[in-house]
């Protein structure tokens, strides 16, 4: 079987930046794109804080320009999920991956770029009518209730940036807000209050999502005082953060108590040799494209070194 110089298992802005400085480095990379070709930023609008893009970028466009990007160099691009892991603790070992599909990889490098999850708020009404009217991606899912009225969950950017995409098509917008504040930056903030559609209710919480095969609404809670209320709806978006999707690597890297993968100070090192961490994979503090585009070009570097290393 043939050993892989670097294996990079993911496909947002950070693994396809680490592929294009690896494949430039002549370690011949391949990238495994996961479940979601492209990353999150294939569920955005538009990407307006992308150095280099002074019009702003539709997010699905700039992936593939990323992608198109790292294959002129020759990075091999694979549509497949990795599952299972085996990594080497020896210094020049060999680090096994296995696709979905069966296939076994045997690799030196493994840059790992796998990205963060939605999360959901974990209510059973909720789970149960999920792709019934639940979705944790506006964009993806907003078509559907085009003149419609719908509840966003969530303070944060993302929640903001939701919420105002679903302004454009909807007809009404409430966006529950579990604290007295949002979260979001103060531009995303201010575009929240200038649409008219959007209703903010601050200490709320759902308390059940109403209906059986589809959502017909929610019923919504004060935190402060308890009180009650039904709301009548047709979809409902949950904008609450992400998870890592580092669960095939537990018991064998070291990760905080969230699931972030711990990288060794100002580099993209993991505790396992010729293992590296790129993208919100490993950061749970600034999350942004740019800074996963940073680190995935540090991992690329931080491969080439381990091998050259090698070789003395
Ligand atoms: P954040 O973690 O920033 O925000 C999550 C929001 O969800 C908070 O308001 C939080 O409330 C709320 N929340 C969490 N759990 C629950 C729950 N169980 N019930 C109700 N509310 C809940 O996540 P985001 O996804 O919004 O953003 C992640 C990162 O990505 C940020 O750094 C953000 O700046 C960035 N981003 C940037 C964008 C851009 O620049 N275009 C677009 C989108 C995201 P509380 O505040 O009370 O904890």
């Amino acid at each position: 079987m043939e050993i892989i110089k670097n294996l990079i298992i993911g496909s947002g802005p950070a693994g396809y930046t680490a592929a294009i400085y690896a494949a430039r480095a002549d370690l011949k990379p391949i990238v495994y794109t996961g479940l979601e070709p492209g990353g999150q930023l294939t569920t955005t609008t538009d990407v307006d804080n992308f150095p280099g893009y002074p019009d702003g970028v539709n997010g699905p466009e700039m992936m593939q320009e990323l992608q198109k990007q790292a294959e002129r160099f020759g990075t091999d691009v694979r549509i497949g999920h990795i599952n299972k892991v085996e990594l080497s603790n020896k210094v020049g070992g060999i680090h096994k991956a296995w696709v979905d599909d069966g296939t076994e990889l045997k690799a030196q490098t493994i840059i790992i770029s796998t990205g963060a999850t939605a999360k959901y708020l974990g209510i059973e009404s909720e789970q149960r009518l999920i792709g019934g009217g639940v979705s944790a991606c506006a964009v993806c899912d907003g078509f559907f209730y085009k003149g419609q009225d719908v509840a966003i969950v969530g303070g944060g950017d993302t929640a903001a940036e939701e919420a105002t995409y679903l302004a454009n098509i909807c007809n009404k917008v409430t966006m529950l807000v579990r604290k007295g504040e949002m979260r979001a930056s103060k531009a995303m903030q201010h575009r929240v209050n200038k649409a008219n559609n959007i209703y903010l209710r601050y200490f709320t919480e759902i308390d059940e999502v109403i209906g059986d095969q589809v959502v017909e609404g929610i019923r919504i809670i004060n935190n402060k005082t308890g009180k009650k209320e039904e709301i009548s709806i047709n979809g409902l978006f949950i904008a609450i953060g992400h998870k890592p999707n580092t669960d095939i690597f537990k018991e064998q890297l070291e990760m905080d108590n969230f699931g972030y993968i711990i990288t060794k100070s100002k580099t993209t090192k993991t505790n396992m040799p010729g293992v590296f961490a790129s993208g919100d994979v490993q950061d749970k503090d600034y999350r942004q494209a740019v800074t996963a585009a940073g680190t995935g070009c540090m991992a690329a570097l931080d491969a080439e070194r381990y091998i050259n290393g090698l070789k003395v």
